[in-house]
């Protein structure tokens, strides 16, 4: 006998759209951030985060994302040296 469990996933969208640092042509990303509402996710104080912390936490993330801005897919693929 298999006992599976089912957590629900707390799921947090973001975009941005920044100016690629070294040809300012505009870079719009997404990003889904993302973490299971369970037992097992526990938060510093060893307490099973509710979903409000989860989704604090993921906001947290999403925002320091936003603000930190991307290469392009062509400057990414000079600095790689691929073109
Ligand atoms: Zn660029």
């Amino acid at each position: 006998m298999t006992i599976r469990y089912t957590f629900d996933v707390v799921k947090y969208q973001a975009s941005k759209s920044l100016p690629c640092p070294k040809c300012s042509k505009r870079v719009k990303r997404a990003k889904t951030f993302e973490q299971t509402l369970s037992p097992f996710n526990k938060n510093a104080q060893g307490v099973p985060k509710s979903r409000a912390e989860i989704w604090a936490e993921e906001r947290e993330q999403a925002v320091a994302w936003q603000k930190s801005a991307e290469l392009c897919r062509k400057c990414q693929c000079l600095v790689e040296g691929r073109l």
